[in-house]
């Protein structure tokens, strides 16, 4: 079965920056996705359609289709006041923002006095992404998982989002943004 529209795909992969430094990897614990649905990033979902179970693919990807640009309008200065403990705030901390449509990475890249200067841009916008990848296995999705547009893991890895047993009831599931349970994707 080849990799298209519509299918789960499991896959092992490598990430490196451009200097070669390792980024990511699923050691052993593949990445589940339902392709076609904006699970993952756009260029990988390119270079994957049509592969095969035991194909590797090795890919060099544009920020344009991965994370985007690095956008300095992202990049802004808040009250130390703002945070729950400022005396532990350091550069290179990050934190989750909740934002419409899911969780944001906030990374903390200035300290001077009161001010913080923070970065609301992806951690990995405006990198070039050094993808090695082996594909694992690809099934039919689940009507379900169709009508979700995300995965739903066995009982061992499920995605915890309460989607499993019977709906998830909690109504964020019913639309292209996914569940925002951010554990499964
Ligand atoms: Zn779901």
């Amino acid at each position: 079965m080849d990799i298209q529209k519509d299918r789960v795909v499991s896959i092992d992969y490598m990430l490196k920056d451009d200097q070669g430094q390792m980024i990511d990897r699923s050691e052993g614990d593949p990445l589940v996705y339902l392709h076609g649905n904006d699970n993952i990033i756009p260029g990988l979902e390119k270079q994957l359609a049509g592969k095969k179970a035991g194909d590797k693919v090795a890919c060099v990807i544009a920020p344009a289709d991965a994370y985007g640009e690095h956008d300095e309008e992202m990049v802004f200065t808040v009250s130390k006041k703002d945070f729950a403990e400022p005396e532990k705030i350091e550069v290179g901390m990050q934190f989750q923002a909740q934002e419409e449509g899911g969780m944001r990475v906030v990374t903390i890249v200035g300290v001077a006095g009161d001010e913080v200067k923070i970065d609301a841009n992806h951690p990995l916008a405006g990198k070039t992404l050094h993808f090695d990848v082996t594909v694992k296995d690809v099934r039919e999705a689940s009507p379900e998982e169709l009508e979700h547009g995300h995965v739903h893991g066995d009982d061992d890895d499920g995605c915890g989002c309460g989607c499993g047993d019977g709906g998830c009831g909690d109504g964020e599931c019913d639309d292209e943004g996914g569940c925002g349970c951010g554990g499964c994707h």
